[in-house]
């Protein structure tokens, strides 16, 4: 018998399977999906087995021999094997970036094996004559003989916190063994299970799914109006059919708290797949899965990948989050993936967001997907007030961080008793620093991009790349101590708060308080128990998050999102800020919102106002259709990248000649411009835009593209499907 398979070893040239034969004592064991160690090139290297055949025709080289089965328990299953090869299609990256993408990290091919499996230790009797016998001879070995005791009163005790030397006499003597446990790291009880009853407009939306084949439902439901309990349900009864669910969430923050509500639910029969997990957790709740000891996956966007058999729904909330996309090879969305095991498996793929995003509203209004919509809040909650604070006019007032309104109403949520949330997108203390001698703007030296401070590490960080450099307080060019400090961050926010407000108990949440394990889960249940008045944050903060006690939410500047310079910043302002505006009375105190911009008359902010997702969808269209965005056209984003400034842009100019000689008439290509960020991590990167309705060569015309850079030293290419920035 003879293996087909693919390896890593430069993944980019070598994107082709390798035959191998395979011996004898291995041919019972081995399977497609698995991996295996196999000679290259007088190294062993592990590859995966894509095919298995019982002949192959006569070849006139040498067939080198499997070595071994690197672990007989992970298989990928067929399903996933076929998601494997849809996934290196639709991004055009090789087989076996696609299957390690679709692996945990604990799971990847290294050249290193890790053991990742937690083992705890217990002390059990071997011979319990021989242990009595010992009691009776050793009475002055009290320390021994106490835990003999309990070894023979408990059957076996742990061997935590026992000493050493104790254990090492007893095991001499052949008295007693040590016995091991595989363990996991996450273990749920699962005690008074709840499942709350749907209420008639949600019951209403639960009752159109339809279990018995595939269908792409988009859920549209308000902020508050209880999505999480149609999920869980719908959930619940793709249990009583018998089979399995995966659920998607967007953020880690957010996975914190729906992981809670689905424990609460489902107890042990949840895995959860987040990144902030360790390599070890991941490892077991993988296992779990692949063991079918649970059978619902919550996790953010890899955990599309999960092994889970017999798949009966995948719910994937807030569809239009844009981390559903992942930004490095290869660039997929999960609700690609998704629609593809729903096709595969035969059944409903559910889509919720309270702001669609506007493929998938314009999907669902010609039909391809059935809406469901959800207009009223839980428990007659009523939807905030949002006041519109123009900024012009309080720069006039000098007040530049805090209008006047927000600083009132935080008072009088304070002297409530009530809470606080403020939104700030944009972390560190100031987003740049300039001499104001000499004119020097501190920028990284690898890119394009000037340094954010950082003031409680004192370093001065480039978000792109993460260079990192200590600020010493003078000029680099003229050493004049005269520097200063522009635009506000999360952190000098934090700081300006305690200034102004100094009785109010303030924390913190973005990508800097969040970096060790667990601040997540611990900043949001302190904010949930109140030991804190005001949570200020990034757009971490902005979905998902329910706090009984939140009155006020304020927006301290709206424009850091709309000002960007892509063709969706206007969608995904709409979809934060209103997001975050449905963070506020989610129960019984009304909630307020404080917007504070200096563009009060944008349409986008209009709209939020008015909380109307119609009305911006509509005017929003309209600029798409006018300057030919999705969804009425599709979007590739080329990227030529490479170290030398001439020659990138000579192949990025080259490539633009090869497309046009090689596509439709009505295929538009852009280009080449510089890319947003013209210079990263010290390479130059050239764009080119592609926006096309239908053209059936163009997949093939831009494989040919990428076999001719395959072969190019000096620069690469950078394909992007459907991005959701250009
Ligand atoms: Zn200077
Ligand atoms: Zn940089």
């Amino acid at each position: 018998m003879f293996a087909s398979i693919i390896i890593e070893y430069n993944a980019q040239k070598l994107d082709k399977t390798f035959t191998y034969k395979i011996p004898t004592e291995l041919e019972q064991k081995i399977k497609i999906g698995m991996k295996v160690y196999v000679p290259f090139r007088n190294q062993k290297i592990i590859g995966f087995v894509i095919d298995i055949m019982k002949n192959i025709e006569n070849q006139d080289y040498e067939i080198k021999e499997v070595i071994k089965i690197e672990d007989e328990k992970l298989v990928l299953n067929t399903e996933l094997m076929e998601v494997g090869k849809y996934l290196s299609e639709i991004t055009m990256c090789s087989l076996i970036t696609a299957y390690q993408t679709m692996l945990p990290n604990s799971l990847k091919i290294k050249k290193q094996k890790h053991n990742y499996e937690l083992l705890e230790e217990y002390l059990s009797i071997k011979d319990l004559n021989k242990a009595k016998e010992y009691i009776k001879l050793y009475k002055k070995r009290t320390k021994q003989i106490e835990i003999l005791n309990e070894i023979i009163k408990k059957g076996r005790i742990s061997k935590k916190g026992i000493s050493s030397t104790n254990i090492k006499q007893l095991i001499e003597n052949n008295i007693i063994k040590i016995e091991q446990e595989k363990k996991y790291r996450i273990n749920v009880e699962n005690n008074n299970l709840v499942i709350k009853k749907l209420t008639d407009e949600q019951k209403s939306a639960y009752e159109k799914v339809n279990f018995s084949n595939y269908k792409t439902y988009l859920l549209y439901g308000i902020t508050g109006s209880g999505k999480t309990e149609v999920y869980i349900n719908l959930i619940k009864r793709s249990l009583e059919l018998g089979k399995t669910a995966i659920m998607l969430v967007p953020e880690i923050g957010l996975t914190t708290q729906i992981a809670k509500r689905f424990y609460e639910a489902f107890g042990s029969n949840v895995a959860i797949l987040h990144s902030s997990l360790s390599s070890g957790e991941r490892y077991d709740e993988y296992i779990k899965i692949m063991n079918g000891e649970v059978k619902i996956v919550v996790g953010t966007r890899s955990a599309i990948f999960a092994p889970l058999k017999n798949l009966g729904i995948i719910i994937i909330d807030e569809e239009d989050s844009p981390s559903y996309k992942q930004d490095n090879n290869p660039r997929y969305h999960a609700r690609d993936i998704a629609i593809f095991r729903g096709k595969y498996n035969n059944i409903p793929v559910l889509l919720g967001s309270a702001t669609p995003s506007l493929e998938s509203k314009a999907r669902a209004d010609k039909s391809v997907y059935q809406l469901l919509k959800l207009d009223k809040r839980v428990g007659n909650a009523k939807l905030p007030i949002i006041h519109i604070v123009d900024m012009e006019k309080e720069i006039k007032k000098k007040n530049t961080i805090f209008s006047d309104l927000l600083k009132e109403k935080i008072w009088e949520k304070i002297n409530k008793k009530e809470q606080i949330i403020l939104l700030l997108n944009r972390r560190g203390f100031s987003t740049f620093i300039t001499c104001s001698n000499c004119g020097y703007v501190y920028k990284c030296p690898n890119c394009d991009i000037t340094l954010t401070y950082h003031k409680s590490s004192n370093n001065l960080i480039c978000h792109y790349c993460g260079y990192q450099k200590r600020k010493d307080g003078k000029c680099p060019i003229c050493h004049e101590e005269s520097l200063n400090y522009y635009g506000l961050g999360t952190e000098k926010l934090e700081e300006k708060i305690r200034e102004l407000f100094p009785s109010i108990r303030v924390i913190r949440m973005d990508q800097d308080t969040t970096r060790n394990k667990g601040m997540h889960e611990k900043i949001i249940n302190d904010f949930k128990n109140e030991k804190y008045d005001l949570l200020l944050g990034t757009q971490m903060i902005s979905k998902g998050l329910d706090f009984e006690k939140v009155s006020l939410v304020g927006v301290l500047n709206a424009d850091t999102s709309l000002n960007m310079p892509d063709f969706k910043s206007s969608e995904n302002s709409f979809s934060l800020l209103n997001q975050v505006a449905g963070r506020a009375g989610r129960s019984k105190i009304l909630g307020e919102v404080v917007i504070q911009t200096y563009n009060p008359d944008n349409y986008v902010i209009k709209c939020v106002q008015n909380n109307s997702y119609d009305n911006f969808y509509l005017h929003e269209m309209q600029f798409r259709k006018r300057l030919k965005y999705p969804p009425y056209y599709y979007l590739i984003s080329l990227k030529i990248i490479g170290k030398d400034y001439d020659k990138t842009i000579e192949y990025a100019k080259k490539t633009k000649r090869f497309l046009e000689s090689n596509i439709n008439k009505e295929t538009i290509v852009l280009g080449p411009t510089t890319a947003a960020v013209f210079r990263y991590n010290n390479e130059f990167r050239m764009q080119i835009i592609i926006k096309y309705k239908k053209d059936n060569e163009l997949m093939n015309t831009l494989k040919n593209l990428k076999n001719i850079f395959i072969n190019i030293n000096e620069c690469y290419l950078e394909i992007d499907f459907n991005p959701i920035k250009v």
